[in-house]
């Protein structure tokens, strides 16, 4: 017996798998000092006059290899700008995910419009497009693509879907810089693509956020639509024709921001390295189900979302994600917990305290997205970094390794 102790679980009261912490990357340093001190020294903090956040955008742009680049104030605004920039209106209705951050439904709530969930994908976990093109009613205007985890939607047939009724395709890209689709930067398949820059995104200004696009009149659009509908060009008048919130970047963000542009392929590539060797290391595990990219798709990593297949695991989503945080790999169980239509605000219309809003009209409840609620039961993240060695990759393969055999072979103990 003495020789099997190694192999017990933290669980059973074996060594965990890790000891060591994990690699943990410096995210800012000098390249955003220097920038900062710059925006400092010119004068100025405010976009229109000031030289970071433009070319933040300028640079931006070209690595997506569109000719337009819009920065905000977050990821939120950028879908909001966009929502506003194409002309959601009251009533409208917006397919978007029930697995996603709020983020994604505000803006769409905020227009006075209706969001309506689709479906997942059991193996991608993206939006099925089979459910999409099913939901498609004479009042919807817009498909919001979510692109979770750092894969993307099946975009190409969205593209499809979109183009046959006439709606606008917008792409959530918020977990996603960095990921292609068929060989193209995710945001360039929508009619606009939109990225948030908050602290926990692969790039980081604090807050913040950009839309890209293709279409000039759109791009103007999406100006005006982050800052009041004015026009910052020399010489215009001030005639706001839209309703448009103050979404502007500030000159500091903007200049962390380029700093941060400049590490988005390093940190993208290591992530790439970093799941291409987990998921050597732990394929064909019992009861495991690994993430399947999109079709075409390289993703860029996000996070890592592994599903469990109870029966053949011999453990539900809580007590492997338990199991895995005792050997010293933290993991949590449930990723949102529950679709975003089953929280209070959807569940019982409490977006506002009075009045009527049209997505009042509409039943959310429980049963609504099947696949997404399965999902939700059986997934479990783990994080990924950067900075992550391969000890540490050693250990989190170790740490699979043993929970699943523990678990697995439970009815032969
Ligand atoms: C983070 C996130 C957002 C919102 O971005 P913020 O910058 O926090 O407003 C929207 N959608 C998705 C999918 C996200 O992950």
């Amino acid at each position: 017996m003495m020789n099997e102790r190694p192999d017990l679980p933290a669980i059973a009261g074996g060594p965990p798998a890790k000891t060591k912490p994990y690699g943990k990357a410096v995210r800012y340093g000098e390249e955003e000092l220097q920038q900062l001190r710059e925006v400092i020294a010119q004068g100025t903090l405010f976009y229109a006059q000031g030289t970071k956040v433009k070319l933040m955008e300028e640079r931006f742009a070209a690595k997506n290899g569109v000719p337009y680049a819009v920065a905000c104030s977050s990821g939120t605004a950028a879908i909001h700008a966009a929502m506003i920039a194409v002309g959601i209106s009251p009533g409208d209705e917006v397919i978007v995910s029930p697995i996603t951050d709020m983020g994604s439904v505000c803006p769409i709530l905020y227009q006075g419009a209706v969001p309506v969930f689709a479906d997942l994908d059991p193996y991608s976990y993206e939006m099925d497009p089979r459910s999409v093109e099913s939901l498609v009613t004479d009042k919807t205007r817009a498909v919001l693509a979510v692109n979770l985890w750092g894969n993307a939607c099946d975009l190409g047939t969205f593209r499809t879907i979109c183009d046959k009724h006439n709606l606008v395709l917008i792409e959530d890209c918020a977990q996603a810089f960095g990921c292609t689709y068929k060989g193209r930067p995710v945001g360039t398949m929508g009619d606009i693509g939109c990225f948030s820059l908050n602290e926990f995104k692969h790039i980081s200004c604090g807050d913040g956020g950009i839309t890209i696009a293709t279409d000039a009149d759109l791009a103007r659009r999406l100006r005006l639509s982050t800052d009041k509908c004015y026009s910052r060009e020399p010489g215009a008048p001030r005639n706001p024709s839209f309703l448009a919130p103050n979404y502007r970047m500030t000159e500091l963000q903007g200049a962390v921001a380029v700093a941060q542009l400049e590490k988005l392929d390093e940190i993208v590539i290591k992530r790439r390295d970093w799941a291409a060797k987990l998921v050597t290391g732990i394929a064909g595990l019992p009861g495991i189900l690994l993430p399947v990219p999109t079709q075409g798709c390289d993703p860029s990593w996000w996070f890592f979302m592994v599903r469990v297949n109870p029966e053949k695991l011999g453990a539900s989503a809580d007590e492997f994600a338990e199991a895995m945080s005792a050997e010293g790999v933290p993991c949590s169980a449930h990723y949102t917990g529950v679709p975003i239509y089953e929280y209070p605000i959807f569940r019982d219309h409490s977006a506002f305290a009075r009045g009527s809003h049209a997505y009042q009209t509409r039943q959310y409840q429980h049963g609504l997205c099947p696949e997404a609620e399965r999902i939700l039961d059986t997934c479990v993240i783990l994080s990924v970094n950067e900075a992550y060695t391969d000890d540490d990759l050693a250990d989190t393969v170790e740490a699979f390794r043993k929970v699943t055999h523990w678990f697995s072979t439970k009815d032969k103990r």
